[in-house]
């Protein structure tokens, strides 16, 4: 299969990061492109192009700006938004878009703004990622000194370090000064977003990819990948492969060549145990399952998992999974902000049993209550996060229930305790 490169297009796998060199592979031509179009136009071709929310979500971008409503329908300012506070442990593809092809991305933010009439930028970027924040900022000064952004204005704010805030509402909250905390969804951003107004909240995937799409056209961006997930997506791949890193592929790509083949296989002779698929809230796949699968929607939801964020983490045969599920839960627990009481205590009581398991101080009843208690934070929570440890926990006791009870019947890991997360 080949593998054509949308998102990193004429970087040749360095960085893009001086406005003339952006310019000398086409830099540029799709925003002008688009805004000889009317915004309209622009999200017709969105929508033709099938662009999905790279984010995790798999949302049309298309559909979601034309849920923003018409300047004339709500007499308030219009935001775009761009979610770069990318934090799902496994992903760090934003991270890479944004060193590497940092006009891109800003093209698109004004493509963007373009479509869904909106005079104001906000980039809200995670805290950590402050090489990014820099390369940005530069970006845009050289935009600037080109008057390139005509009246839009941009700018990139830092988050603090609270992974909830990557949760679009709980990002809203923070950019307006307040504790990052989500709300309560209906209504959705784009009809009362930032400051209460129309905001459309995008990954920094998706509206890098839309420059391609403008510049493409989006019957023929199409093409690329397979129905339902077309185009290509920036695969985060870590864990225990060989050569981990972002690989630009089509959707459709088989998950076993990305660990196999791009990836160089499993390091140090050790053989596949499961591998995480997209990001650490998607469902676990076991390594005979890696063999059926491609990285796309269909093919990945109908496995019982997702294709998320797209960071694909490959586990080998040292890593216990009671160990991994408790330091999932653990990452969950501290994580959540404790606005509602089933993610508040629930992650807390998930984590406190998988460690009562992992210690060997576990019983038969507990393993009924971990599983009663995933079920009763699952869809119960205000957003996705208490989901997120009780979905992923439930998949580990699902896909290796062995495991766990060889941790009860024997009182203790029968690893013992060589995890490959201790290395
Ligand atoms: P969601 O399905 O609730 O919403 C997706 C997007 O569509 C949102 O922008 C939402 O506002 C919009 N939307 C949905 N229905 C709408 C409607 N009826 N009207 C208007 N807009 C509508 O999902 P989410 O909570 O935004 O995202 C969850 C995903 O985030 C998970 O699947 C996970 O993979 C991913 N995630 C990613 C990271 C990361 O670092 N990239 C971190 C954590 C989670």
């Amino acid at each position: 299969m080949s593998t054509p490169e949308i998102v990193f297009a004429g970087s040749g796998g360095g960085a893009l990061t001086q406005i003339a060199d952006y310019e000398a592979v086409g830099g540029f031509a799709a925003l002008a492109k688009a805004r000889a179009m009317t915004p309209d136009e622009v999200i017709a071709e969105l929508d033709a192009s099938n662009l999905r929310g790279r984010g995790g979500a798999f949302f049309p971008t298309g559909r979601k700006w034309s849920f923003v409503p018409k300047p004339d329908r709500i007499a308030k300012p219009h935001y775009l938004v761009v979610n770069a506070d990318e934090s799902e442990p496994g992903t760090f593809k934003d991270r890479e878009i944004m060193l590497r092809v940092p006009f891109r991305f800003l093209e698109g933010c004004l493509i963007a703004a373009h479509a869904i009439e909106s005079k104001h930028v906000f980039v809200y970027i995670r805290g950590e990622y402050e090489q990014e924040f820099e390369v940005l900022v530069a970006a845009l000064e050289q935009m600037k000194a080109r008057d390139l952004l005509g009246d839009v204005t941009v700018v990139v704010h830092r988050g603090a370090g609270a992974y909830i805030c990557g949760e679009e509402t709980a990002l809203l909250e923070s950019l307006e000064g307040r504790r990052g905390q989500p709300r309560t969804k209906p209504p959705f951003p784009a009809i009362a977003g930032l400051y209460a107004s129309p905001t459309a909240v995008n990954n920094v995937e998706s509206i890098t990819t839309a420059t391609a799409v403008i510049e493409l056209g989006g019957a023929e961006y199409a093409k690329l990948g397979v129905e339902n997930s077309t185009g290509t997506r920036v695969f985060s791949l870590s864990g225990n492969v060989v050569n981990g890193g972002n690989y630009e592929l089509p959707h459709g790509f088989p998950l076993r060549d990305l660990i196999y083949g791009v990836g160089g296989g499993i390091a140090g002779g050790r053989t596949l145990k499961a591998v995480i698929p997209g990001g650490s809230s998607t469902p676990i796949l076991t390594a005979a399952e890696v063999e059926r699968v491609t990285l796309d929607f269909d093919s990945l939801t109908g496995a019982g998992t997702a294709i998320g964020s797209a960071a694909v983490i490959a586990i080998d045969d040292r890593c216990c999974m009671v160990q991994l599920a408790v330091r999932v839960s653990q990452f969950y627990e501290h994580e959540s902000c404790g606005k509602c009481t089933p993610c508040r205590v629930g992650t807390r009581w998930l984590t406190s049993i998988l460690q009562k398991i992992e210690d060997g101080r576990g019983s038969q009843a507990d393993m009924d209550l971990l599983l009663s208690v995933a079920e009763r934070i699952n869809g119960k929570c205000l957003c996705p996060l208490g989901d997120s440890d009780a979905i992923a926990v439930a998949s580990y006791v699902d896909k290796f229930r062995d495991e766990f009870q060889a941790h009860i019947d024997e009182g203790g890991c029968p690893l013992h305790g060589s995890s490959s997360l201790d290395h």
